[in-house]
């Protein structure tokens, strides 16, 4: 049996509310090939303020849907934040934390991060993990060290099973947004290093970072990358889904 493919698009700081209705007035009838198909998993992290919409559509679609960011304190004076609580009014069921550019853009650290994973993950959601070295750290030799270091911080007191729950993204920070793409042997090497580091052969490890229809064949049949998580090829129905149909093609 062939191994089930997640396919999570990042939207990032793009599509506005009425951008996203037009994405699922779009996305619906291209999905539709795929709707039926158990060895794939499409989920969509949007904007808080295109929720709505992305709600909408995903539970039309069936497809898994999600934020990009929350905060680990449920309420109180945190100007700007979003809680879990809010999140959850919306159904939204997983969150995308420790994102390269929530890490170097807005400069969280490990252990805020670890705090919101460990939110998350106790208020039943599931966390989307990132973690990824920069161009610099692999330069200089340190591509495991940084990771082992990412990855720990955040699997440190968890229980197995919350362990478990987690969906892991290696995301190399030089591969994110710049059209280079890690080659497969780089990134399943990673992937494979972290299934033995987190020591759980079931968890989801996703790889990302210029995913798009023409490298997709070669990273997703690797044996330890279960997904990809997908920025810029994910604002457009046909380039998002062109990934899966290329894996299968
Ligand atoms: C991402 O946003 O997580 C990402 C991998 O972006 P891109 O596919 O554009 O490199």
């Amino acid at each position: 049996m062939s191994k089930k493919i997640y396919l999570y698009g990042n939207w990032k700081m793009n599509n506005t509310y009425s951008e996203t209705e037009k994405f699922f007035a779009e996305f619906e009838g291209a999905y539709a090939p795929y709707k039926n198909d158990a060895n794939l998993e499409v989920g969509i992290f949007a904007p808080f303020t295109s929720l709505w919409p992305l709600s909408q559509g995903a539970q039309k679609c069936g497809i898994v849907y999600g934020a990009q960011n929350v905060y680990y304190e449920p309420k109180g004076a945190f100007t700007g934040e979003i809680s879990i609580p809010m999140l959850q009014e919306y159904k939204v069921t997983h969150i995308i934390l420790g994102h390269s550019e929530r890490r170097h853009i807005f400069l969280e650290s490990d252990e805020v991060i670890a705090k919101k994973t460990k939110a998350v993950l106790d208020a039943g959601m599931i966390p989307v993990f990132c973690y990824g070295e920069t161009l610099e750290e692999r330069e200089s030799g340190n591509t495991f060290s940084v990771m082992e270091r990412q990855l720990k911080s955040v699997l440190n007191g968890l229980t197995s099973a919350e362990v478990e729950k987690i969906i892991y993204a290696y995301e190399p920070v030089w591969a994110i947004g710049t059209g280079k793409t890690a080659t497969p042997d780089q990134a399943e090497e990673v992937c494979g290093w972290s299934r033995k580091l987190i020591g759980d052969d079931k968890v989801v490890i996703l790889y990302g970072g210029s995913v798009k229809g023409s490298n997709a064949k070669e990273l997703l049949s690797m044996k330890d990358i279960d997904g990809a998580l997908v920025g810029g090829a994910s604002l457009k129905p046909a380039s998002f889904l062109e990934i899966y149909a290329a894996y299968k093609g």
